[in-house]
């Protein structure tokens, strides 16, 4: 139930005091017009016109059990009835739980965990730990990859957006990671792209030094930069290179983990564990800011007798850990992981190949689980995105266009560059999937028509 009346005119009211007051991240304060949204639940939210969205994000792939699940809410009200806050030093019942249900579900020996309060924060303190444990500065990471907004993991991230500070990238290194669409290596089958990636690494890490390189971060499916699920060997040859040279292997499982590609973590795909593994985001179904990184035997020796210099203030806060541990009991008994596996192999990932048939604006389709790209193409033969990099106004308006059409349908999409993501709820019901994709595939139409096949 709304707290505030579903009127347009309290509509407009929470619009103008958040014109007014509200610095929102990424954006051109007065390019954005944010919907105000009056309340949430399940697959859905909705604003004060009395328009429902089905929510196809997740809220930025981030509530992997949807909006406002009964149990979550009530474990987070149990907490804040009980104990709100104590400093990270203490040890508290639902903290101890937390970590213990997240590292019997972490890949190998990554038995004990560091929390943060979101993902980049679990990045950097990753990159710390790597750095600590090797005496060694570089830090190697991929093209077309997202680790977060602060200092280092910004500059960690390969993007084509441009960074207004560099200042942190001291010791950075990028290089190419698989993607055999858009391949960097001009490869032409899975295994040729594979085995050009990993000698490209080796080539990489021979220039730089290895004895130079803390650690290799990798997302494990990268995400934001288009869901490029990676060929079958490629992990395992990272990881075969990374104890080759004693180099720390981070797989960033921000976005990826916690269900969303049908694993409790996308390493599980290819039995590939690293030695530190970030998380956040679904842990607890962004319910409360909760992140961290799960760390391995080894490197959680090297701080039995010397301090770890890193934790804020907030870090391993009650509440967000109460959300985890009803999130994580959750997800476990209703079977939403399961459920997951199941919409990408018999739901979601054969109506998008379908889709990919029939539309000339469907360059290709690749994911898993609740977590797919449709790559939209202004010709399909010479697979020229829809709209360049970073395309703003005019030359951003076949995406623009396609998004407004989802949403008049009634569905709420994830639009990035020339893509859109299918990342609804993990535990979304399969009628809910299925009228998603039926409002996707008509709104396509408005896709083709800027397409070469349309003249
Ligand atoms: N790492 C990955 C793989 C992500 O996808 C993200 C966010 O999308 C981050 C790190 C940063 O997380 P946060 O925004 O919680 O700092």
């Amino acid at each position: 139930t709304p707290l505030t009346p579903l009127t347009p005119q309290e509509g407009a009211a929470v619009k103008a005091a958040d014109r007014a007051h509200v610095f929102h991240s990424w954006s051109a304060q007065k390019l954005i017009d944010p919907l105000a949204v009056a309340g949430a639940e399940g697959s859905y939210f909705w604003d004060y016109d009395g328009n429902r969205f089905l929510d196809f994000s997740s809220q930025l792939v981030n509530t992997n059990i949807g909006h406002q699940h009964p149990k979550v809410v009530a474990a987070i009200q149990e907490q804040a009835g009980r104990l709100c806050t104590l400093a990270p030093g203490f040890a508290v019942d639902v903290r101890s739980e937390a970590a213990r249900l997240i590292a019997e579900r972490t890949p190998g020996d990554l038995d004990k965990v560091f929390f943060t309060n979101g993902g980049a924060e679990a990045v950097e303190n990753a990159v710390r730990m790597a750095r600590l444990h090797t005496g060694r500065q570089k830090v190697l990471s991929t093209y077309r990859s997202y680790h977060g907004a602060t200092a280092t993991a910004i500059n960690l991230t390969g993007d084509p957006r441009r960074w207004p500070s560099d200042t942190a990238s001291a010791g950075i290194v990028h290089f190419w990671g698989p993607f055999l669409y858009r391949s960097p290596f001009h490869a032409t089958t899975e295994a040729e792209e594979c085995e050009r990636a990993l000698r490209h690494l080796e080539d990489t890490i021979a220039f730089e030094g290895p004895q130079s390189i803390a650690a290799i971060i990798l997302e494990t499916v990268p995400g934001t930069a288009g869901i490029m699920v990676p060929p079958a060997g490629y992990l395992a040859g990272v990881r075969e290179i990374c104890d080759r040279y004693g180099i720390v292997f981070v797989l960033d499982e921000v976005m990826a983990g916690f269900g969303r590609t049908g694993k409790w973590f996308a390493a599980d795909h290819w039995g590939v564990t690293p030695d530190l593994l970030t998380f956040a985001k679904g842990v607890n179904s962004g319910y409360v800011p909760l992140g961290g990184v799960a760390i391995s035997a080894a490197i959680a020796e090297t701080f039995d007798t010397r301090p770890y210099p890193g934790g804020l203030t907030y870090s391993g806060h009650p509440l967000a850990c109460a959300a985890a541990v009803a999130t994580i009991t959750t997800m476990a008994e209703e079977g939403i992981v399961e459920h997951a596996a199941h919409l990408g192999e018999n739901v979601i990932g054969p109506a998008l190949a379908d889709i990919a048939e029939r539309h000339p604006s469907v360059g290709e389709v690749r994911g898993l689980g609740a977590f797919w790209a449709v790559e939209l193409v202004r010709d399909k033969e010479t697979r020229e995105p829809l709209v360049p990099y970073n395309a703003a106004g005019a030359d951003n308006a076949p995406m623009a266009e396609f998004a407004t059409a989802c949403k008049k349908s009634g569905l709420w999409p994830f639009v990035n560059m020339n893509r859109l993501h299918v990342v609804p709820a993990c535990n979304i019901t399969e009628a809910e999937a299925k009228e998603g994709l039926a409002i996707l595939d008509e709104a396509l139409a408005v896709a083709d028509r800027h397409t070469t096949a349309a003249g």
